[in-house]
């Protein structure tokens, strides 16, 4: 199984994901966690992102892309794979695609968007800020994420909606009750 989680910073694509990773025994590739990785390490590739981030603005695309290109070539990630974060603009889609084209890869199987309203993504980014201490969840930099995630990502809705591959979910309520959702939607 090939899924792309979708959503709004907040929406829970971390949390659902990692509970599809323990139903399917496939990887979570997350470029979030994957750059944060890469800045902690201080590695050339973390230097060259870590203003982007700290701004809540994207990440280059060859970075982050070359990021999933490597991570997607992992032996454990041949019979399927859980994407956090990537795609997150119609670029980075459209290479996705055409990686899954090549390298004997089958296409992505369904984009899975967690909906939950502004307002809550809001409330739990700024909850967040108090007990993770990101870099990227102070105020003003949670409100530009979010206008960064609904000016390039949410047009990947309609990108999966023409290939029939996008399923809504509400991301409101206990996470099992969500993860239900979810595995409803895979079906
Ligand atoms: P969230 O979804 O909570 O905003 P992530 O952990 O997915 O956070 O990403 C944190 C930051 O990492 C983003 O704000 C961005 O700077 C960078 N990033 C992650 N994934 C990508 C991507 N696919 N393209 C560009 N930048 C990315």
């Amino acid at each position: 199984m090939r899924i792309v989680l979708l959503g709004a910073p907040g929406s829970g694509k971390g949390t659902q994901g990692e509970k599809l990773v323990e139903k399917f025994g496939i990887p979570k590739i997350s470029t979030g966690d994957a750059l944060r990785a890469a800045v902690a390490a201080g590695t050339e590739l973390g230097k060259q992102a870590k203003a982007a981030m700290d701004a809540g603005k994207l990440v280059a695309n060859d970075i982050v892309i070359g990021i999933v290109e490597e991570r997607l070539e992992q032996p454990d990630a041949v019979n399927g794979f859980i994407l956090d974060g990537f795609p997150r603009n119609t670029a980075q889609a459209q290479v996705l695609d055409q990686l899954m084209a090549g390298h004997n890869q089958r296409p992505i199987d369904k984009a899975v968007h967690l909906a939950v309203d502004d307002e809550e993504i809001i409330r739990r980014l700024h909850e967040r800020a108090v007990t993770e201490g990101r870099h990227d969840d102070k105020p003003e930099v949670i409100r530009h994420r979010i206008e960064v995630y609904n000016a390039e990502t949410h047009p990947l809705l309609d990108y999966y909606q023409a290939q029939s591959k996008l399923v809504t979910v509400q991301g409101v309520g206990l996470v099992d009750e969500i993860f239900q959702r979810v595995l409803k939607a895979l079906q």
